[in-house]
C-alpha cells in the first residue's frame, strides 16, 4: 500500500496520503485562470483522491479559503503553501473517515514531488499558456474542469 508524505514549505503542516494503489490518485493539470492565480503559476497540478485517504498529522491546522465558485483551498497560515482543495459539496465530509468523497492534493507539496504521481490528463487546455507544450500521452479536455 503506497504511503506518500507531504507538507508545506515551513514544515508546520504535514499530511499523509495512503493509497491502495497509485491508480487511486488521478493527477491532472488545470490551465484555468483560477488555478493559475491561486497557485501563482502557469497551471494547477492536483491529484484527485478519495477524501479518506488524505490525513493531516495530529495538531496540524490548515487555514481554509473559500472561493466564490465554492472551491475550498486549505493552506498553511504561516508560509502560505496550498495543500489541498475540494468542492462545496464535500465540505462537511472532509476529515470524516469512510465516505468516498474526493479531494485534490497539490502534488507539488509531496515530499517526492510531482514525479510521485505523474499527470494523466489536462483540463481547460483552451487556456493553456502559449509557450507551454501539451503533456504527451495524457487525455486533453478543452473546457471541463476536474
Ligand atoms: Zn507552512
Ligand atoms: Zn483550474
Amino acid at each position: 500500500m503506497p504511503e506518500l508524505w507531504g507538507g508545506c514549505t515551513c514544515g508546520r503542516i504535514r499530511y499523509e496520503l495512503t493509497l491502495n494503489s497509485l491508480d487511486d490518485a488521478r493527477t491532472t493539470l488545470c490551465h484555468c485562470h483560477s488555478c493559475k492565480v491561486a497557485m501563482g503559476g502557469a497551471f494547477g497540478l492536483t491529484a484527485k483522491t478519495p477524501i479518506d485517504m488524505f490525513q493531516y498529522m495530529a495538531g496540524c491546522k490548515p487555514k481554509v479559503f473559500v472561493q466564490d465558485n465554492g472551491v475550498h483551498r486549505e493552506f498553511c497560515e504561516n508560509c502560505g503553501a496550498f495543500l489541498c482543495e475540494y468542492g462545496e459539496q464535500n465540505k462537511d465530509k472532509f476529515r470524516f473517515v469512510g465516505r468516498r468523497c474526493l479531494l485534490y492534493v497539490m502534488t507539488g507539496t509531496l515530499d517526492e514531488g510531482p514525479d510521485a504521481l505523474p499527470p494523466k490528463g489536462e483540463f481547460f487546455t483552451s487556456q493553456r499558456n502559449k509557450w507551454m507544450p501539451q503533456i504527451p500521452d495524457t487525455f486533453q479536455k478543452k473546457k471541463i474542469q476536474n
